[in-house]
């Protein structure tokens, strides 16, 4: 059976596939992937009202396309006190956010409480909102500095008031392209793990995959049948996030940098591969806005959000510093022919436009 007749057939897709889905031409691919999203759909448009917080820069760990810690050649470290980060939570808020998206480097000098008292805190002034917080990676870094298992901390996520988890720090699973980018991070096998902890005590989280570096197509595929083998078991992925590589202000020499209609495939056979992820997200931060508009044709149903205010990304060269504001957002989404939907973290709709 060839790669049409095995999309055509609806039948689930193997690794081989994930391939040979690179190479059929982009407009074909395209069909199949939206077809699929509208199937779903329809010409919905997702996004949430949303605003990113990253506390602080200080990280003991050394990943080499990260411009965002201060590390080396970032060398303006900050932390943010909680008042700082309660009064941005309360400018924020009066923009009818609806969701607080908190995710800091790997600070040793804090001490836990410094962590977890943030989520109790927003959580004590603005019940309603809801706190997307602490990556696997963060988790598996306060589980080490603090000798607690990662179920520890993940109780006390849940104690302090963490609604769900973002789903940063997957990078690349292949463990030798780990090795090369982001060696001493949280390993494949253990960021898959704490997933599936946090899945089982009922919670939601979403999952990224960077690519663009010096990964191959192999390696995306990989990435991504590693995270739908996860999702089999426990259902608690909401989103799947192809987070484009930004390459400004780090140690990652890359030379190649993808097309366009790479970045396009790539959106478009996370749809097709990841058939029980039921959200593919072209985050705009990294992709551009007018390339994720584009990825709405190419399986894509999710824009994130407005964002506000953005440090990891744009301090590695994506124009997402200040988010965007909610009436261009809309504008953008109803001219490029869709219909713009506001979800919740969880993707319960709230309001159509
Ligand atoms: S990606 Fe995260 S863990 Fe890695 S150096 Fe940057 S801030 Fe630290």
């Amino acid at each position: 059976m060839d790669i049409i007749e095995k999309l055509e057939s609806g039948k689930r897709l193997s690794y081989e596939d994930g391939l040979a889905l690179y190479e059929l031409d982009l407009f074909t691919l395209a069909s199949f992937a939206n077809k699929k999203k509208e199937s779903l759909y329809g010409k919905k448009a997702f996004f949430n009202v949303n605003r990113h917080i990253n506390p602080t820069n200080i990280c003991k760990d050394i990943c080499k396309f990260c411009a965002f810690s201060s590390n080396r050649k970032n060398p303006n470290p900050y932390t943010m006190t909680h008042e700082e980060i309660l009064s941005a939570v309360e400018k924020s808020y009066k923009n009818d956010i609806k969701e607080v998206h908190i995710v800091s480097a790997h600070n040793p000098a804090t001490g836990l409480q410094w962590y977890l008292e943030i989520f109790s805190k927003i959580k004590e002034k603005f019940p309603s909102l809801h706190v997307k917080a602490l990556t696997a990676a963060e988790i598996h870094f306060l589980s080490t500095e603090y000798n607690l298992s990662h179920e520890q901390i993940i109780d006390k996520m849940v104690e302090y008031g963490v609604d769900s988890m973002p789903g940063g720090g997957a990078e690349i699973f292949d463990e030798e392209v780990r090795a090369y980018i982001c060696k001493g991070k949280v390993s494949s096998q253990e960021w898959l793990d704490i997933h599936a902890l946090w899945h089982s005590k009922g919670k939601m989280s979403n999952a990224t995959m960077l690519f663009g570096h010096v990964e191959k197509r192999k390696d995306r595929i990989d990435h991504m049948l590693r995270l739908r083998d996860v999702q089999d078991k426990t259902n608690g992925f909401n989103a799947f996030i192809p987070l484009v590589y930004q390459r400004d202000n780090n140690y990652l020499k890359v030379e190649d940098f993808l097309s366009s209609t790479e970045i396009l495939k790539t959106y478009a056979i996370s749809r097709l591969m990841l058939d029980n992820i039921p959200h593919i997200k072209a985050y705009w931060a990294t992709s551009t806005i007018n390339l994720a508009l584009i990825a709405l044709e190419f399986g894509a149903d999710d824009l994130d959000g407005t964002i506000e205010k953005e440090a990891i990304q744009s301090a590695a060269g994506a124009k997402s510093a200040t988010g965007m504001n909610i009436k261009d957002f809309l504008d953008l989404i109803t001219t490029s022919g869709f219909t713009p939907v506001e979800r919740d973290s969880l993707y319960n709709e709230l309001k159509r436009y």
